[in-house]
């Protein structure tokens, strides 16, 4: 279950550390990010497990940043948790729709975090490898 590698684009950089510090705790290699330009370069060079990746951020938001994750062959498949505030919910529903998988609202506690990553994790492993069936939720 261990040392699935973990992409977290996340601006706030208490946060960044905070998810980094809990993800490797737990076993994961988790590489963060502070832009979504950088998280995105990253994943093309080393796709990842899953990502982490907030809505707001400097420069591109986290919807292009999965929107672009989604649309690549190399990485369609990496399967995106959304971090976002309260209040966040049109862009929740539209990261839904674009393909994420699920979705934190910030204040989240590192527990609840965890849980969340291990059964996208789990999800996507019971899944055939060559599937192309949307997650339901
Ligand atoms: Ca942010």
């Amino acid at each position: 279950m261990a040392n699935e590698r973990i992409l977290v684009i996340e601006d706030e950089e208490d946060i960044l550390e905070l998810v980094r510090y809990n993800l490797e705790k737990e076993g994961f290699s988790a590489s963060g990010f502070a832009t979504g330009e950088e998280g995105l370069r990253s994943a093309l060079n080393k796709v990842p497990d899953l990502a982490l990746v907030d809505l707001m951020l400097p420069g591109i938001d986290g919807l292009e940043v999965c929107r672009q994750l989604k649309r690549e062959p190399l990485t369609a498949k990496v399967p995106v948790i959304i971090f976002s505030a309260k209040g966040d919910e049109p862009d929740i529903v539209s990261g839904l729709e674009i393909g994420a998988d699920d979705y934190i609202t910030k204040p989240f506690s590192p527990r609840i975090l965890l849980a969340r990553v291990r059964a996208v994790l789990r999800r996507r492993a019971s899944l055939p490898v060559s599937a192309d069936t949307p997650l339901r939720f």
